[in-house]
């Protein structure tokens, strides 16, 4: 880690910073680099591309002769808030009046005035968020370290500047973003900080679920998610946004049989799939959290097997739908794609058990679809099996799975599968309206391809609709 000076002047060698301090001087405004670029310049030496500066004084002329000066063309000046957002040259500039404070009860939006540098520093959430770098000539590159967020760094230690009580009541998303940092740094929360979120944990139910869903999803894309999505179990958090998953915990035992613990097991197949998508695809890693949430509600014991959770897939797949709407998450493709995951999340293992056949594989490539790549990686991800032989013959079966999928998909081109004849070619053929009868020739040409009694191509579906119009008594009036 790079702690000098002469390192953090390093910090500040794009020149953009030398013009922003020259403006501060010729206005006599202190202005300071603040927040997630100087923590993770300390601690990663690589500069990121979005920078928060906070201006002491009026920052909106400030930030209108900045943006006249550079030339920045993409802005917007929040003159309410006292805030300003620059895009320039690939970087984002947030730009903020330094201010104090003053929260009511039952909202996260404080009352605000114009305050000092250390009166902005105190509403900031963590001590390694509060460290600043100046950039007026008379300080460029001095850090400014109130609260020894330089020493937490070091320690890699998340704890509030001031009383924590007092922080995460003021904004209770802090309890979140408490989490989301500690996960996506891999630091520790300090003990009083942690045990504030505890205590505290309640009144997130004022923050909207947009800004709760946003924290989250940086926590499900993080390394190892399990390190936030445990916190947030062990805080109580997650209780408040989603019980579903606080419910798979625990182990029931009866007659001495017991299951597994399935938040512990969810938890190991999203870090699985965590480490297989290292691209950070937000919806699988959605879809594996919640792939047994339908358990709890499907858990029934019978004395001759034990545990079983049937259908707990189909009960699941009800509840996403219901899950995405309460957190305000989007409803269409996205949720569609998780419910499609968590419903057939255990059919390609079932496939396995019960020899693969070439019907069942073509069942599941047209069920599956497009999804059908990301399912096998959800399945794969899904044997947390610590019995080494178990696992091994998991895969194999897996991957035996694959290699039939090849061989059917090369013959039948059974992927969104389409049935070659069409409702309205059967209803030309035969001269009848829409009906059921249409419904049940197509349902049945689509069956005797998925069981291999006709192959996937027109002029065998035709010859098959004609057998079966007949059968039918139906009266073929156009070839
Ligand atoms: P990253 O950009 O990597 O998420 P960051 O620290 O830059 O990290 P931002 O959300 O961009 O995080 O916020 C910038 C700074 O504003 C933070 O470093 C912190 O000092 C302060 N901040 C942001 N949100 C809050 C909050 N809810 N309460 C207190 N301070 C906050
Ligand atoms: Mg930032």
């Amino acid at each position: 880690m790079n702690t000098t000076r002469s390192d953090l002047t390093a910090a500040l060698k794009n020149p953009l910073f030398r013009r922003i301090g020259e403006l501060g001087d010729e206005m006599q405004m202190p202005v300071y680099v603040i927040g997630g670029y100087v923590r993770d310049y300390i601690l990663t030496g690589a500069p990121k591309k979005d920078l928060d500066f906070v201006v002491v004084g009026d920052v909106i002329p400030f930030v209108e002769e900045l943006v006249r000066r550079l030339g920045v063309r993409q802005y917007h000046i929040y003159r309410n808030f006292g805030t300003a957002m620059l895009h320039y040259r690939g970087f984002i500039l947030e730009f903020v009046g330094a201010r104090k404070e003053s929260y009511a009860r039952n909202s996260r939006k404080p009352r605000v005035e114009p305050g000092t540098l250390e009166d902005d520093l105190k509403r900031r959430d963590f001590t390694i968020n509060t460290l600043a770098l100046g950039l007026n000539q008379e300080h460029f590159g001095r850090l400014i370290n109130p609260f020894n967020g330089l020493k937490d760094l070091h320690d890699r230690i998340i704890r509030t500047p001031l009383d924590p009580d007092i922080t995460f009541s003021d904004d209770p998303l802090r309890m979140m973003r408490a989490v989301r940092f500690a996960t996506q740094l891999d630091f520790d929360i300090h003990p009083q900080t942690l045990e504030a979120v505890g205590r505290n944990r309640e009144r997130l139910q004022i923050v909207s679920p947009e800004r709760i869903i946003d924290e989250f999803n940086k926590i499900l894309l993080a390394e190892r998610p399990s390190k936030g999505l445990k916190l947030l179990f062990e805080t109580g958090l997650l209780d408040q946004f989603l019980p579903e998953l606080s419910a798979l915990q625990g182990v029931e035992e009866y007659e001495g049989k017991t299951h597994k613990d399935n938040f512990f097991h969810t938890l190991e197949v999203v870090d699985n799939i965590a480490r297989t998508d290292t691209e950070g695809n937000l919806w699988l890693r959605w879809a594996a959290l919640l792939h047994d949430i339908g358990k709890p509600a499907s858990k029934r014991y019978h004395p001759k097997n034990g545990w079983s959770f049937h259908g707990h897939e189909f009960l699941g797949g009800k509840m996403v739908p219901r899950i995405f709407r309460r957190l305000h998450m989007p409803m269409h493709r996205d949720m569609k794609y998780v419910q499609k995951l968590v419903q057939l999340s255990s059919r390609p293992i079932a496939l396995t058990e019960e020899h693969v056949t070439d019907s069942a594989v073509r069942r599941l490539i047209m069920d599956a679809g497009d999804e059908l790549e990301d399912l096998l990686l959800l399945c794969e991800a899904d044997i947390t099996t610590k019995n080494p032989v178990r696992k091994k013959r998991y895969l194999a079966n897996l991957q035996a799975v694959r290699q039939k999928i090849k061989e059917v998909e090369e013959r039948d081109r059974i992927r969104n599968f389409q049935p070659p004849v069409s409702g309205e070619l059967i209803m030309k053929t035969f001269g009848i309206p829409p009906s059921k009868t249409v419904g049940e020739i197509k349902d049945a040409i689509k069956e005797a391809i998925l069981e291999g009694e006709i192959r996937n191509d027109f002029d065998e579906a035709y010859r098959y609709m004609l057998r079966l119009g007949k059968e039918k008594g139906l009266e073929i009036k156009e070839k």
